[in-house]
């Protein structure tokens, strides 16, 4: 172990990563902390690509476009961190409204990088969704900062309540910023629930939505390659959220694994442990991405 994870903790991790193939990693709290690299993230990552382990990032940032949000970390890390790998809210809810309403016409409330997710579905303007005849199969809402503005989602109310389907990236109520706790869109995508009297589809974590698509993404990764059929029990999530990371993976079937280096402490694992919530229990616990990645690197068998 690189780290300080207990050695009762570090067998119960090798056994919770035996038979593990390919993982879903968290971003913050996992990879990153407060815009900064977390200690052993880089050489983690170097490790998982070096052994050919399929992975993917999964993270509720809604704000940009894979693209954008992987040149941003690559800078960070000094290191290439491909967007192919990411899964944000927005890429969940884009990848969701495609299976779901192939062809048909959407609105989306998001900043205008974010939107790039959609490029090939037909997304109405903000004249053509005003207009009070209009009509779409879903309505959108992600952070798009001053879009969400009272007209705009005024439009996505009344397109909501014509029929469309509520789709939201996520419902954080906030989240923390440069300048502290920022107002986040899940309060305003609360405020729309309340206001039609339904609940949005949600499409990042915990939402299965997006935990099925970082399975789909890394069940063809595995096909592509050649090697025998990813199976879910295959499948790790490592985070630091109990709820939205491990209980939401659970709840698909993958397993979870808990990392120590972000929202979850020791003294918050140990009342968890106590409430006898099943699903948010973590079938391994680690300090670190790293000490997740060295035990599953070391357990594997040579030609998985
Ligand atoms: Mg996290």
């Amino acid at each position: 172990m690189s780290g300080t994870t207990r050695s009762g903790e570090g067998d119960r991790l090798a056994s919770a990563l035996r038979g593990v193939r390919a993982l879903v990693l968290d971003a913050d709290g996992v990879l990153l902390l407060a815009g900064s690299a977390l200690p052993g993230a880089v050489e983690a990552l170097d490790r998982l690509e070096a052994a050919g382990v399929p992975y993917r990032v999964v993270t509720n940032f809604s704000g940009a476009h894979r693209t954008s949000l992987a040149a941003a970390v690559s800078r960070t890390f000094g290191r290439p961190v491909r967007p192919e790998r990411l899964i944000t809210a927005a890429s969940a809810a884009a990848a969701y409204t495609l299976a779901r309403h192939p062809g048909a016409p959407l609105f989306v409330l998001a900043s205008d990088d974010a939107r790039r997710e959609w490029a090939g579905q037909r997304l109405l303007d903000l004249e053509a969704a005003a207009a009070p005849e209009a009509s779409v199969a879903a309505v959108v809402i992600g952070d798009g900062g001053d879009e969400l503005s009272y007209r705009n989602l005024d439009i996505a109310y009344g397109l909501a309540r014509r029929g469309a389907e509520l789709v939201a990236m996520h419902r954080n109520p906030w989240w923390i910023t440069p300048k502290g706790p920022t107002l986040d869109s899940g309060a305003l995508v609360a405020g729309l629930e309340f206001a039609l009297g339904r609940t949005a589809t949600v499409a990042g974590k915990p939402s299965p939505v997006v935990f099925r698509q970082a399975v789909r993404e890394l069940a063809v990764e595995v096909a592509t390659s050649g090697a025998r059929r990813l199976r879910l029990a295959e499948i790790a999530m490592v985070g630091d959220d109990l709820a939205a990371d491990v209980g939401g993976a659970k709840r698909v079937g993958l397993r979870g694994i808990l990392v120590l280096s972000g929202k979850t402490d020791r003294a918050g694992l140990e009342r968890a442990s106590g409430s006898g919530r099943r699903r948010a229990q973590p079938d391994g616990v680690a300090d670190g991405i790293l000490d997740v990645v060295i035990a599953l690197v070391e357990a594997r068998p040579a030609a998985c």
